[in-house]
């Protein structure tokens, strides 16, 4: 038998982090002795006791944050600070308080002043998901091969780092650790800004006259169906992560606006070199991430 790295975990959250980390937890052993799951509706807990991944469901967070070793915040960003108010009076003393949330210097903002001296705060981030949300949109092997970035405010316990490390190592994930700020200018624009842009280029189609929006749909190329993906995530995940990350996503957003105007100006003037550029440089990237086995 092996020794969990946490021997309870209580996980706030459950959908699709929150939901693939206790699958993972079941298949997966050395990772948790016990999942004790949260959700905001008794509906989705009623769902999670149906599709059996969590020993035990709590719908008040704290009374699912007690006797925790471990407990991971798997809810919308903007939930995090009311969240982290209510369960900080039942932390058990020397637990790991994490969670997955897209944004990290929110999180530091809006936890860091509610965490108690005795506990271990360790915020992180899966980069690994999909468009579904829910308990049922989960699986064990969500995390295989992706990263999961470690944003441990100075002075953190490095015995807390470690173990969060192995926890995610032994679900399939590779680990690094980096300043909060830095993160979030990086995820920016590997992920908020492209977001941002597939829900923008959704709506530009929807905004079209009737006619030519049904052609949109009939014919989509795999270009739009692309974005169409992307922009089936969940508003208000989204929602949150854009207001939680909105100097460093502005800050992209302009860049991209500048490098969409010289765009804009090449195919007007027939600047052939310009264009064949840009596209060679992005073929390389999406090269590069073939080779990292990141597609
Ligand atoms: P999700 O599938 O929509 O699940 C959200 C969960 O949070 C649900 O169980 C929901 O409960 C619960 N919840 C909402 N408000 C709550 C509250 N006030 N108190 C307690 N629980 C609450 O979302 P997700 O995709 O798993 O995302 C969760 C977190 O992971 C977010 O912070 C997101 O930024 C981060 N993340 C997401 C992805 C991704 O691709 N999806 C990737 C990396 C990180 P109900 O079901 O009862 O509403």
């Amino acid at each position: 038998m092996v020794e969990p790295v946490f021997q309870r975990v209580a996980l706030i959250g459950i959908g699709l982090i929150g939901s693939s980390i206790a699958r993972a937890a079941q298949e997966f052993p050395g990772l948790a002795g016990e999942i004790v799951a949260n959700a905001r509706s008794q509906n989705s807990l009623d769902r999670v006791t149906e599709l059996g991944f969590a020993d035990r469901c709590e719908i008040d967070p704290a009374k699912a944050v007690a006797g925790a070793d471990c407990v991971i915040l798997c809810s919308p960003v903007g939930t995090y600070a009311e969240l982290a108010e209510r369960i900080a009076p039942a932390l058990k003393p020397g637990a790991v308080l994490t969670d997955v949330g897209s944004t990290k210097q929110s999180v530091i903002r809006d936890v860091g002043p509610f965490v108690p001296q005795d506990v271990h705060f360790v915020p992180a981030h899966p980069i690994a998901g999909t468009e579904f949300s829910g308990p049922d949109s989960g699986f064990a092997t969500l995390f295989q091969g992706r990263w999961c970035l470690l944003t441990p405010p100075p002075g953190t316990d490095e015995a807390a780092i470690s173990g969060l490390r192995k926890f995610w190592e032994l679900m399939g994930a590779q680990t690094a650790t980096m300043d909060a700020a830095h993160h979030d200018r990086m995820i920016a624009i590997v992920s908020h800004l492209p977001h941002l842009i597939a829900f923008t280029i959704c709506g530009t189609a929807d905004d079209l006259a009737d006619e030519t929006r049904q052609e949109v749909l009939q014919y989509a190329a795999s270009g739009f169906r692309d974005f169409t993906r992307i922009a089936a995530s969940d508003p208000v995940m989204w929602r949150d992560i854009f207001l939680n990350n909105r100097e460093a996503l502005l800050e992209m957003l302009g860049r991209f606006t500048e490098d969409a105007q010289a765009m804009a100006r090449a195919v007007r003037w027939g600047d052939t070199n310009y264009i064949e550029d840009k596209i060679n440089r992005s073929r390389k990237i999406r090269q590069s991430l073939i080779e990292l086995k990141q597609a």
